[in-house]
């Protein structure tokens, strides 16, 4: 049985004092959820104030980006051990933002995983289609692409898929349930076919998930959980996808 995993990319959102406003009107509505990881991934700047806010709480702290380097002369880059000396315990590495605007292959993602896991830091990989490809028929093939690269020479240990399909990113198109279900079971059986561990990997769906589709989202077997953007940066939104995370539990 895989625990539900709920997570916020805040993105290039919120200032220290954002941060802290957010945190504390939030920790008090999901206190009481037990049965779901929750994850906010602030930007850089924030998260040692985030941390510090964070501790004793059942929510953990990520980054949002993170390089594939453990220190040297790169400059406005971010090493593992600096993210784990501000309170991490996660990173989100590939997202497709970070793939489209700032040219991370799948290379890239491969080094950035090895260098967090070499650091203990668990990861969220993200992997997703463009409209054009998923049109054409080729998501499939582009998904396990992305996984072959990303994933080559790596363990499954402490790393979870987020499917995050391009076209839903931000757009207000969510992937209806039995797409994202149909998506992620063939993540599952690349992961079965290559990796040893593969079913206790869990798989996020994102891409415009909110409180009122959560639900509807989590009910299929093989979501276990969701990455989410802009509905993560309101207090009572985020709270909302969490505690419907945990109905379907
Ligand atoms: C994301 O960027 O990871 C994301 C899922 O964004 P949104 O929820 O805004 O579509």
């Amino acid at each position: 049985m895989r625990k539900p995993f709920i997570a916020a990319n805040w993105k290039m959102n919120k200032t220290i004092i954002e941060t802290a406003e957010f945190i504390n009107a939030f920790l008090p509505m999901v206190n009481d959820v037990m049965d779901v990881d929750i994850l906010i991934a602030p930007p850089f700047t924030a998260l040692s104030e985030a941390s510090r806010l964070l501790k004793s709480s059942n929510v953990m702290l990520g980054a949002q980006n993170v390089y594939y380097e453990e220190k040297g002369a790169f400059t406005g880059e971010i090493s593992p051990g600096m993210l784990l000396s501000a309170g991490c315990s996660c990173v989100i590495i590939g997202h497709s933002e970070r793939r489209e605007y700032f040219s991370e292959t799948d290379e890239i993602v491969n080094k950035k995983i090895k260098t967090a896991r070499n650091n203990n830091l668990e990861v969220i990989l993200c992997i997703g289609e463009s409209l054009e490809q998923r049109e054409a028929d080729k998501t499939f093939e582009v998904l396990g692409g992305q996984l072959a690269g990303s994933l080559k020479d790596l363990p499954l240990d402490a790393i979870t898929i987020a499917y995050e399909p391009i076209w839903a990113i931000g757009t207000g198109k969510t992937a209806t349930k039995e797409q994202a279900n149909e998506t992620h079971e063939y993540i599952r059986g690349w992961l079965r076919k290559n990796k040893d561990g593969a079913d206790n990997v869990r798989i996020q769906y994102g891409g415009s998930v909110k409180p009122d589709n959560i639900e509807a989202l989590m009910s299929e077997s093989e979501v276990d959980g969701a990455l989410v953007g802009g509905a993560s940066l309101k207090p009572d939104s985020f709270a909302g996808i969490v505690k419907g995370a945990a109905k379907n539990n």
